[in-house]
């Protein structure tokens, strides 16, 4: 679970502004040859196109959509949390290649600019459409929303299962990891940091 197993140049890490390089025709031969090296039969029916599946899942999976980030003047002067709970995501982890999934609670203190509500949800897609770690995408968003909203605190929380660690290794399935990152305001004022911590604890049991 080391960072420096990835180099830049096998693409992991790459950026999510829609920058990434997939080439097509050498994933389905590195594709094929996995599958071959893992002892499957391409020339069966059920797996001759599986190579071209695959190359196709994992460009729906590391492509992402991009999007418009508007932003209002905040007339009203709302100056309370705006919190979006629950917003289901997936992403890919780097270092075994398989999916974590879950669900994002986000939330920002405005100062003078506001955002539409699905934009928050579309932030969410553009970072885990990636080969990530959970820590590092909880931050990427909140990056994004500061350099986009300039509020006054963000607050990003991301609860997911792992499937590297329910189908393999520890097996532990059905745990989830949960990774929060807090800026300005909700990290350093203990009444709003309590408040966008209460509003975003998950309601299940
Ligand atoms: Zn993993």
């Amino acid at each position: 679970m080391t960072l420096e197993q990835v180099s830049p140049e096998n693409g992991a890490g790459a950026l999510s502004d829609g920058s990434r390089q997939i080439n097509r025709v050498a994933a389905q031969r590195a594709a094929a040859d996995l599958l071959a090296a893992l002892g499957a039969d391409l020339e069966s029916d059920g797996l001759r196109e599986t190579p071209r599946r695959m190359v196709d899942a994992y460009l729906e999976l590391l492509t992402p959509q991009p999007f418009r980030p508007t932003t209002f003047a905040n007339e009203e002067g709302y100056d309370e949390l705006v919190i979006v709970k629950s917003i289901p995501f997936h992403s890919l982890c780097m270092h075994h290649v398989l999916p974590f999934h879950g669900v994002a609670h986000i939330g920002y203190l405005p100062d003078e600019r506001i955002v539409g509500l699905s934009k928050l949800a579309r932030v969410v897609e553009l970072f885990a459409r990636d080969l990530q770690v959970q820590e590092r995408l909880t931050t990427q968003i909140a990056d994004w929303i500061q350099a986009q909203l300039a509020p006054k605190g963000v607050g990003v929380v991301l609860e997911a299962e792992h499937l590297c660690m329910s189908l393999r290794g520890v097996q532990k399935f059905g745990a989830t990891t949960v990774t929060s990152a807090l800026q300005g305001q909700v990290r350093d004022d203990p009444r709003t940091r309590q408040e966008f911590l209460a509003l975003t604890k998950r309601s299940e049991p």
